[in-house]
């Protein structure tokens, strides 16, 4: 018996069968319900081609027709149903140059990356398993599908996601395998940074991390990635014993703090992150020092978004183990805040022109309101506006 999240996608599954074309549950999918472990995403493999999957369901995204990928949206959710294919070369890693549909799951499954990730599923629950991958899941190996060095040839990025699924699932990879990712490593330089930054997120979320940082280490997969390439020796000193971060702009943050000479922004930019992970690597990075000189107070919590409090958290733990914050307490400590931002203070730098009226514009108005800020979140000043106004005239500020 198929359970739950497959039970919701059968009728996906029936509706193209209906028509005659197969159809499978393919990939992580069916790799997580035999670990039972939490599914992700439901991806489906079929061979209706996308434009007939178009004419029978009623809201189909065409993400990548292309590639044979549309996005079935059935009762809420969203499936990825492809057309069982074969790629073409990549010659630009990033995208095989083209695909080629076909009509039997076979060389579909056999193009996928590792045994544990070749399975299919029918709708009945069962399972096709043509590369021993049950018996791999079985045993905890990684190994590719076919030949380990044509295949990380084929795409390098495989030899990343090998050491992410070691992090993820606590795997071991087929010593093979790993003799072929050494072997071919170096290509890893010619990969889309964006891939390879999906890839680490992942490798750092995962509950095995240490896993796989031992395997980025011993196969030296490190020198290959920007920055690292320059400072190769950053990732013999990050924490020992260091648990998930969830977020890479918790990983960046870590990185900077490990060996400050690189920037956050470096790390950005090398990596191509989005703008949303570098104000979250910087306010975490921000946050830690000062909690560092400070400890735990309200400006501090004042300049942290609430949903960097838990990365915040787990970041403070790994530098001051003795010190644990709870989230509660940051959230207490958010509640009581006299104001949530700059916008809520009692007085403007209109009110400061007024007060100063043959005073220049300059600097010295923003310098003054982020002083009133500070004054009046650390609960020193009340923030009416009477008192911002006394505080000002009793401590006048420098005017150029
Ligand atoms: P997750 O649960 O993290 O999404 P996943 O196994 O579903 O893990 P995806 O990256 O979503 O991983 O890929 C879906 C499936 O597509 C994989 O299980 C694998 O069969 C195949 N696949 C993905 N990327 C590659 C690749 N670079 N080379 C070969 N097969 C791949
Ligand atoms: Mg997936």
């Amino acid at each position: 018996m198929v359970t739950d999240p497959f039970q919701l996608a059968k009728p996906v599954l029936d509706r193209i069968e209906e028509y005659n074309h197969q159809a499978f549950f393919v990939g992580g999918c069916v790799r997580d319900f035999l670990l039972k472990r939490p599914i992700g995403d439901i991806d489906i493999a079929t061979s209706a081609q996308p434009g007939f999957i178009q004419q029978i369901f009623e809201k189909v995204i065409p993400v990548g027709i292309k590639h044979g990928t549309v996005i079935v949206r059935h009762q809420h959710q969203s499936y990825e149903v492809t057309t069982f294919r074969i790629d073409g070369i990549y010659t630009d890693q990033r995208h095989p140059d083209s695909v080629t549909f076909i009509d039997e799951i076979d060389k579909d499954l056999e193009r996928r990356d590792f045994t544990i990730n070749a399975l299919a599923m029918d709708k009945n629950g069962e399972i096709i398993d043509l590369f021993n991958g049950k018996e791999d899941l079985q045993d905890n190996i990684i190994r590719t599908v076919g030949d380990g060095y044509e295949r990380f040839m084929e795409d390098p990025l495989r030899i990343i996601r090998a050491i992410r699924f070691s992090s993820q699932l606590g795997f071991t990879i087929d010593h093979q395998t790993v003799d072929n990712m050494i072997k071919v490593k170096r290509d890893i330089e010619g990969l889309a940074i964006e891939r390879i930054t999906n890839e680490f997120t992942k490798l750092f979320a995962g509950d095995y991390l240490h896993n796989g940082l031992s395997y980025l280490k011993a196969t030296e997969i490190y020198k290959h990635l920007p920055i690292m390439i320059e400072y190769p020796y950053i990732i013999h000193l990050l924490p020992k014993g260091l648990n998930a971060l969830y977020s890479f702009g918790e990983v960046i943050a870590l990185l900077h703090i490990t060996e400050p000479k690189v920037s956050v922004i470096a790390w950005i930019n090398a990596w191509k992150c989005s703008n949303q992970i570098k104000q979250e690597a910087n306010q975490l990075v921000d946050g830690l020092y000062y909690y560092k000189s400070n400890g735990l107070d309200q400006w501090l919590v004042y300049q942290l978004s609430s949903e960097y409090y838990k990365g915040f958290i787990r970041l403070s733990s790994i530098y001051h183990p003795t010190n644990t914050l709870s989230y509660q307490e940051l959230v207490n400590i958010e509640q009581s805040l006299p104001i949530k931002s700059k916008k809520d203070l009692a007085i403007k730098g209109g009110n400061l022109i007024e007060l100063f009226p043959h005073a220049k514009r300059g600097p010295w108005l923003q310098k003054t309101l982020n002083k009133l800020e500070e004054e009046v979140v650390m609960g020193r000043l009340t923030n009416t506006e009477l008192e911002l106004k006394e505080w000002v005239k009793w401590n006048p500020p420098e005017i150029n």
